[in-house]
């Protein structure tokens, strides 16, 4: 074959490719290389981050492409952007690949959608579980409770592995699909709610819903299974942690600004 060195197409067609990509695949690699600088650079929580500027010729990216990236960040708690002051690095966490991919925390519906896409799955999962999980998988569904059971009862702030129920429930099911679906759910719910579980101690009541959803797997009654799996995924509870959440935050903000101030 003949390579004409005059005319290297490769490059014009990675850029077309690059076009067509559009700014959400830029703004996602922008994400990604900030995550990436923030680590590499050992940055740690309250350090100054260089100005927009300094990303948009470090990373090659357009300033609406920048922005996009650092809203995502600053959703998910990475940085904080204090108008007038310049970017500060939040908390230093790994973004979860696959539930990024999956779940965009600044979509307007994000904890709706999340929630109805594990209703779904959760749901298809007791299912199956309660088909065909043995004697054994509920009997070591059950001891997973008490563990949990004993830790909470030592400490109430206890936070269990998030969805470590729900995963070994799908897994009993033995459908490798819905799995992996949970597992990225279970990466998106970690970006959702990572400040929410901590200060809103649900999980007391959430352990008291897993062991009625175990009650009824034992006794194998399937309608009793999905509706309590439907209940423990209320939408309306998950919403009132949000907000409580948001609310804590505005007040934490308002707490440090007037210390300031004295
Ligand atoms: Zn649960």
């Amino acid at each position: 074959m003949n390579v004409d060195k005059n005319e290297p197409s490769h490059l014009t067609n990675s850029r077309s490719r690059l076009e067509r990509a559009g700014t959400g695949r830029v703004a996602e690699r922008a994400v990604d290389e900030i995550t990436r600088y923030i680590e590499s650079n050992g940055l740690v929580a309250g350090d100054k981050l260089p100005p927009e500027r300094v990303f948009i010729d470090m990373l090659s990216v357009s300033r609406s492409s920048l922005r996009e990236a650092l809203r995502v960040l600053s959703t998910v708690g990475v940085i904080d952007v204090r108008h007038g002051d310049g970017m500060y690095v939040a908390s230093v966490k790994p973004l979860h690949s696959a539930g990024k991919a999956l779940f965009d925390a600044t979509e307007q519906h994000a904890l709706r959608n999340l929630v109805e896409t594990r209703q779904g799955i959760e749901v298809a999962a007791v299912t199956a579980a309660v088909q065909r999980a043995t004697d054994e998988d509920l009997a070591s569904l059950q001891q997973m409770l008490e563990q949990q059971g004993t830790h909470l009862a030592d400490d109430p702030d206890f936070v269990w592995e998030p969805l470590e129920f729900e995963l070994a429930i799908v897994e009993m099911g033995g459908n490798s699909w819905l799995y992996d679906i949970e597992l990225m759910l279970r990466d998106a719910w970690q970006t959702l709610s990572s400040g929410l579980r901590a200060s809103v101690g649900r999980h007391t009541e959430w352990h008291a819903e897993h062991r009625a959803i175990l009650a009824s797997m034992r006794s194998r009654n399937i309608t009793q299974a999905q509706r309590l799996v439907m209940a423990h995924l209320s939408l309306e509870r998950f919403e009132q942690d949000l907000a409580f959440r948001t609310g804590a935050r505005k007040e934490r903000a308002q707490r440090s600004a007037d210390s300031t101030i004295q």
